[in-house]
């Protein structure tokens, strides 16, 4: 069971994750939780500010003392890591620059944090609970610092977590590489170490719990009206997720649908609702559209050679570099000399500097992605020049598209103060035609 950061974000829903936890005992479950709401981002900021000397740790502090004083937990309970946190600042200070390696550890602390606060509610509550941070678990990576790989498990992870006492509470997010160093998944990587811990202990079922009533048609934010879904496909989830819809990591249907493991996207705030089912194959009819995803920035880069080589030399270089940015991209269009994709505004500078060598680039900021995930063949049939039609009709621009060969997904880039409305527009055509 997953709790994310807004499902542990205060202590009114901690409350709700206890009650959760407690009506599933019989299941013997693992939770794994993120930080608070917000604390991943303030402990970053932490780290890139401590070497300016400007860092301030006492508002996370608090932060986190507030929670334990409104559940009625010691307040010093998480002293010991919160001294870390403030001395890790310090460090930063005097060292003048903060590596990826020092990026991680700062971070873990919110995971490390409400894992213990979580494994405390439930002790209070009569539920038997111990926190277990995830690299003292087992949990062993890369040394890619901020993105960091998982590394087999040999059953360590299993044997560890049956010796808990009580549920187990593991961080999410973090993990350790060979050396022992502290390391993180990714951004929003919990989800992914719910997987890797449910492919640990063989889970019978991986539940990630959100504050939304699983996976709908549209982002809820952008959409009110967007519809439930109560079942999809493993590829259809990865298809949305990479184009741009955060509720769920890609990554962690990975170890599910190579186990085969049941996963379920269920909400905190309806606790009754079955959420959304996420299998192999969904048998009966299927609507041709699923869902619309959108990643809402995005820079658009054209990158044009000079001729001087062939089309596929040039492709083979531009991609190169992104590889070596490890820098996904998506949609892209490729003319004879020229290529335009979508980045992340994250890595713009990074592809800028990168491909200066290869030709002329221009960047275009103010950009969104929106993605039409459904059935390839019936995107291929009309729903693509469905939605094109339904755009241009409404006066917004589409200036990248493109559906992969094998892709369920049909994706294009608009500039991003038009990308509410183009939602909207096609949710409509979608989902209420
Ligand atoms: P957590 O961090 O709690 O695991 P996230 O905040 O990362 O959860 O993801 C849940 C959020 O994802 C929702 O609040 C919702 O706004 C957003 N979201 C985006 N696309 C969708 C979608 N298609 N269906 C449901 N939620 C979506
Ligand atoms: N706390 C981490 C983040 O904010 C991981 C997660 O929430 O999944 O990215
Ligand atoms: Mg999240």
């Amino acid at each position: 069971m997953k709790f994310g950061g807004t499902s542990v974000g205060c202590a009114r829903s901690i409350r709700q994750v206890v009650q959760i936890v407690r009506q599933q005992l019989d299941r013997r479950p693992v939770v794994v939780v993120s930080a608070h709401a917000g604390v991943t981002d303030a402990l970053l900021a932490l780290a890139r500010t401590a070497p300016t000397g400007a860092a301030d740790t006492d508002a996370i502090a608090e932060r986190h003392r507030a929670i334990l004083r409104e559940l009625g937990l010691p307040l010093d309970l998480l002293d010991p890591l919160l001294l870390e946190v403030r001395d890790l600042a310090r460090g930063l200070r005097l060292v003048g620059a903060a590596s990826r390696k020092a990026l991680d550890l700062m971070a873990s602390y919110g995971e490390r944090c409400s894992a213990r606060t979580v494994a405390a509610a439930l002790q209070q509550a009569g539920v038997p609970a111990s926190a277990v941070d995830a690299f003292t678990a087992g949990l062993r990576t890369d040394s890619a610092f901020g993105r960091a790989r998982p590394l087999p498990d040999d059953g360590r992870i299993r044997t560890h977590l049956q010796r808990v006492v009580g549920v187990p509470v593991v961080t999410g997010f973090i993990a350790a590489d060979e050396q022992g160093n502290i390391t993180t998944l990714g951004r929003n990587g919990s989800d992914y170490s719910a997987a890797l811990f449910g492919i640990a202990v063989d889970a019978e079922e991986i539940q990630i719990w959100k504050d939304v009533d699983g996976v709908r048609t549209a982002d809820p934010r952008l959409v009110p009206g967007a519809l439930p879904i109560r079942s999809m496909t493993f590829a259809e989830v990865c298809e949305l997720a990479s184009f741009g819809s955060k509720v769920l990591h890609p990554a962690a249907m990975v170890p599910a649908m190579q186990r085969g493991i049941a996963l379920r996207v269920r909400s905190t705030l309806e606790p009754e609702s079955p959420g959304t089912a996420i299998e192999r194959d969904v048998p009966g009819p299927r609507p041709p559209v699923r869902a619309i995803a959108h990643r809402a920035t995005a820079v658009l880069v054209t990158v044009t050679s000079q001729r001087l080589q062939p089309q596929h030399t040039f492709l083979a270089k531009v991609f190169g570099e992104l590889a070596e940015l490890q820098c996904d991209v998506g949609p892209v269009a490729v003319a004879e000399a020229a290529v335009t994709f979508a980045v992340d505004p994250g890595f713009a500078d990074a592809v800028q500097t990168a491909m200066a060598g290869l030709g002329e680039v221009v960047l275009e900021t103010g950009q969104a992605v929106v993605g039409v995930v459904g059935e390839a063949a019936a995107l291929a049939r009309g729903g693509a020049a469905e939605l094109l039609t339904t755009l241009a009709a409404a006066g917004i621009r589409v200036r990248c598209a493109g559906q992969g060969a094998l892709g369920g997904t049909f994706a294009c880039v608009v500039a991003a103060e038009a990308l509410p409305r183009t939602i909207a527009l096609l949710h409509e055509r979608f989902f209420r035609g």
